[in-house]
């Protein structure tokens, strides 16, 4: 089934990159055509589905690079993690996962679950058997006996657990291996933040079990010992990356952030919808210690992902595009910002057709309000969301109305009706 998505502005996802008075042409999952709406609704077929999104910005699906669907972003997510069996706990996480697409999340980063559940969501997805977002999964992250997050279930202790640990993984389908490199925050018995897990050895071991089951390592690091470590050993990401020194304070480091840089292993901060609250908490002098450690690996060319620790308290499943505005606050531009939501994040997660709105990529694309290159608020509340060309949010149930209703397909003339400032319809062939 073919659909014609027209709009104010079609934006590829690339930044600089846009159709004035565009349309977008889907056929089933794939995009076959964008371009000017009179050059591409001539492509479209008799039966292709009019959606005309008048006042609207159509951009590739947002993409958060970092939740954690086990988790439910209350006030005690880790106590209701425990105290939930797998069957309660896997119907949040469809519910959560399904709440991110609803706000334009088209594709989701799972960095931590037990169990191997997200796998079962993520192939229930895919199948088409639950409506809802891609899903790039790790499963249980590595980490020592007693390690960070080794609720989780993911701990090893040496490196033959490493090599079975990543086996199990890779046989139980992960997409990536995740591994927490140095301590962090939620888990009582964890090490320091700034303390390194694992060896300079164990990490080269990770990632070269991981590569040979053709699977990336994104690596939890917040100390700059477990960052330059992570690094060496040739992981993909960088989760937080927040340049602790050992026993406190800051130590960035030029020469591992220049190497980052060349090898295009990306940071994903990781930062929450409430991050304005979070700097405030700090003090004003933290907070701009914090920022200029941020600036400084942009100058040096490090990438960037966003991801938001979904899950954990107060980050909202719903709240990705929220989280965006601290990069503007960062002086990353909004178009560089819509770029590295979408095309930096996919390539990044090595996702070679979504993130960009070209012929042949996947229909994972957005609808909002007016332009978000003017204000990224915009990106809230998008009047239409499509994963693999099923629509999450639109306006299908009349779609289904007027196609078992069949004679309009085929009528000459356009028909169509209009709900508030997006209209749907037939797409009419007289014109072309
Ligand atoms: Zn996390």
């Amino acid at each position: 089934m073919q659909r014609l998505i027209t709009a104010e502005t079609i934006l590829t996802g690339r930044a600089g990159q846009s159709v004035p008075k565009g349309a977008v042409l889907v056929d089933d999952d794939r995009i076959v055509a964008i371009g000017h709406r009179d050059d591409v609704s001539r492509q479209a077929s008799n039966e292709a589905v009019l959606h005309e999104y008048a006042g609207h910005t159509v951009l590739p699906g947002l993409i958060n690079c970092h939740v954690h669907l086990a988790l439910d972003a209350s006030s005690e997510p880790l106590q209701h993690y425990l105290d939930s069996d797998d069957t309660d706990l896997l119907l949040a996480m469809v519910g959560r996962a399904q709440a991110a697409a609803r706000s334009g999340v088209t594709t989701l980063r799972d960095l931590g679950d037990r169990n191997g559940l997200v796998f079962h969501l993520r192939d229930a997805i895919e199948h088409g058997a639950l409506a809802g977002p891609r899903i790039v999964a790790a499963g249980a992250p590595l980490t020592p006996p007693s390690g960070h997050c080794h609720f989780f279930g993911g701990e090893v202790d040496g490196e033959d657990d490493i090599r079975a640990r990543i086996h199990d993984s890779a046989a139980r389908g992960a997409d990536l291996i995740k591994i927490m490199a140095s301590g962090g925050q939620i888990t009582p018995t964890s090490p320091p933040m700034w303390a390194s897990q694992f060896t300079g050895e164990q990490l080269h071991l990770a990632v070269l079990e991981a590569n040979s089951a053709g699977l990336p390592v994104a690596a939890h690091a917040h100390g700059t010992e477990a960052i330059a470590a992570a690094v060496d050993a040739g992981v993909s990401t960088i989760e937080h990356c927040t340049w602790m020194a050992n026993g406190g304070g800051y130590d960035t480091r030029d020469d591992v952030a220049k190497t980052m840089a060349e090898h295009g292993i990306h940071a994903c901060l990781a930062w929450p919808p409430h991050w304005r609250a979070f700097l405030e908490r700090l003090g004003p002098e933290r907070a701009e210690h914090i920022v200029n450690r941020v600036r400084w690996m942009r100058d040096l060319g490090v990438p960037m992902i966003p991801g938001t620790d979904a899950g954990l308290r107060g980050s909202h499943f719903t709240g990705f595009a929220e989280a965006l505005g601290l990069y503007e606050h960062l002086g990353f531009s909004r178009d560089e910002i819509i770029e590295m939501a979408t095309t930096t994040a996919a390539k990044a997660l090595g996702l070679s057709d979504v993130g960009t709105i070209a012929p042949g990529y996947s229909a994972d694309l957005i609808a909002v309000k007016g332009d978000p290159r003017s204000n990224l608020d915009r990106l809230n509340g998008p009047g239409l969301v499509m994963v693999r060309g099923m629509l999450i949010v639109g306006f299908d149930g009349h779609f289904q109305h007027w196609e078992t209703s069949g004679s309009v397909v085929g009528h000459a003339g356009s028909v169509s009706i209009t709900l508030g400032s997006s209209s749907v319809g037939v797409v009419s062939r007289e014109r072309s």
